[in-house]
C-alpha cells in the first residue's frame, strides 16, 4: 500500500484457501471478522431492528446511506448529536456509501458533470449537488468509521465508451476525495470497469497506487447476467492488492457471497435480506420460504429447524408467521428479518471456518448444490 493505514485502523489476512481469504479488519469501533456481511441501515438503523438484534445476528459492520442521511434529518443534525454511531446507537464498526448512488437512482433529472451530480431532493426537491468533496464533507460529519469516494456507476448494458469514461472521471474523483478526507476516518476507494476484465484490472491496478484503506468493486449486480458477474469477479477480485480489505458492493445472494468469497472478496452488503423479509420471504440455504403460500397455513415448524436464530430456536411456526404477514403485523417482518440477517451471518462464519481448515472448493460445491434447490 502507497502510505500507512489511516490510525487506528488496519486489516490482516490470517488464513489463505485459494483466492478466498479469513482475516480481521481492525476499526477504533473493534474487530470484524472477514469475509463479512454488512446489514443495510438506510436511514441510520437496519429497518425494524434494534442495534442489538442486528449484532446478535454476527453483524459487527452496518452501512449508513448518505443521500438518504443528508436530506434527512441532516449530516449536521447527526454530526450535533455525536455521529451517526452515538445517534443511532450502534456500537460497532460503520461504513458509508458516497451519496453518489442514490442520488443518481431516486431523483429526477439529474444532472452529471465533471464537478459531481445536481439533482433535487426526492423529499421536497430542493436543489442538490453531490461534489467528490461534498460526498466527503457529508461522510465526515455523519462520522461512519468508513467512508466511500464519489464514483460514477453505469448501468450494466453500457457501451463500453461509457464505461470507460466512468473509470476515467471515477479515478479523477479518487484524487479528490483523497484531498477532502477526514483524516481520521477510513476512505475506501472505487473500482468500475463494467464486465470488461482488462478495464477492471487495470482501474484495480492503479487504485492500488493510492493510499485507500481499502479496495472495493462497484457497478456489479447492476443489470448484467449474473453468470457473467461471477466469471469476472473471478478474474478481477483476486488482483486487487491483498494487503487491504476487498468490498464487493451491493451484492447480494447467499450463493453470490460464497463465489464471491471464492473469488478474494472480504466485505459485502445488500438489502436483499431485509428487503425480502419485508416482502414476506424467509431466505434459506436451499432457497426461500414465501410465508403468504397456503401450504403454509398449518404447518407447526420452524422457517428452518437447522438455524439458530431467534425466530427458529423461539417455537415461532411457519403458520403463525405465515398469520403475522398476512394480517399486516410488523412482528412478521421483524422476525422474517432476524433470521434472513442470522443466515448470512452464520454463511460468512461457516465460510470463515472452513478457510481456516482449507476446505473452502468443497464448501462451495456443496453449498452451491444444496442451494438449487426451487422455493417453497
Ligand atoms: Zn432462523
Amino acid at each position: 500500500m502507497s502510505g500507512p493505514p489511516t490510525e487506528g485502523y488496519a486489516f490482516r489476512v490470517e488464513a489463505r484457501d485459494g483466492d478466498a481469504r479469513a482475516g480481521v479488519l481492525v476499526t477504533p469501533h473493534g474487530e470484524v471478522p472477514t469475509p463479512t456481511f454488512m446489514p443495510v441501515g438506510t436511514q441510520g438503523s437496519v429497518k425494524s431492528l434494534s442495534p442489538e438484534e442486528v449484532a446478535a445476528t454476527g453483524a459487527r459492520v452496518v452501512l449508513g446511506n448518505t443521500y438518504h442521511l443528508w436530506i434527512r434529518p441532516g449530516a449536521d443534525v447527526v454530526d450535533d448529536l455525536g455521529g451517526l454511531h452515538r445517534f443511532s446507537r450502534w456500537p460497532h464498526s460503520m461504513l458509508t456509501d458516497s451519496g453518489g448512488f442514490q442520488a443518481f437512482s431516486l431523483t429526477d433529472l439529474v444532472k452529471l458533470t465533471e464537478d459531481g451530480f445536481s439533482f433535487r431532493s426526492h423529499l421536497d426537491g430542493q436543489r442538490m449537488h453531490l461534489s467528490p468533496e461534498e460526498a466527503m464533507r457529508v461522510q465526515g460529519l455523519i462520522g461512519a468509521d468508513i467512508a466511500m469516494q464519489l464514483d460514477v456507476c453505469p448501468p450494466g448494458d453500457a457501451a463500453l465508451p461509457d464505461v470507460q469514461a466512468a473509470v476515467e472521471r471515477t479515478s479523477r474523483w479518487a484524487e479528490r476525495c483523497l484531498v477532502a478526507r477526514r483524516k481520521d476516518q477510513a476512505v475506501f476507494g472505487i473500482v468500475q470497469g463494467g464486465t470488461n476484465v482488462a478495464l477492471r484490472r487495470e482501474h484495480a491496478r492503479t487504485r492500488g497506487d493510492l493510499p485507500f484503506d481499502g479496495l472495493a468493486l462497484c457497478g456489479f449486480s447492476v443489470g448484467e447476467p449474473i453468470e457473467k458477474m461471477h466469471e469476472v469477479l473471478e478474474q478481477v477480485a483476486s488482483t486487487l492488492d491483498p494487503e487491504r480489505p476487498r468490498y464487493l458492493m451491493g451484492v447480494g445472494t447467499p450463493k453470490d457471497l460464497v463465489r464471491g468469497v471464492a473469488a478474494g472478496v472480504d466485505m459485502f452488503d445488500c438489502v436483499l435480506p431485509t428487503r425480502n423479509a419485508r416482502n414476506g420471504q424467509a431466505l434459506l440455504r436451499s432457497g426461500r420460504i414465501v410465508i403468504k403460500n397456503a401450504k403454509h397455513r398449518r404447518d407447526p415448524r420452524p422457517l428452518d429447524p437447522t438455524c439458530g436464530c431467534p425466530c427458529c430456536t423461539g417455537g415461532y411456526s411457519r403458520a403463525y408467521l405465515r398469520h403475522l404477514f398476512l394480517a399486516g403485523e410488523i412482528l412478521a417482518l421483524r422476525l422474517l428479518s432476524v433470521h434472513n440477517l442470522h443466515l448470512f451471518g452464520a454463511i460468512m462464519a461457516d465460510a470463515r471456518r472452513a478457510i481456516f481448515e482449507g476446505r473452502y472448493a468443497s464448501f462451495v460445491r456443496e453449498f452451491l448444490s444444496e442451494a438449487a434447490e426451487p422455493a417453497s
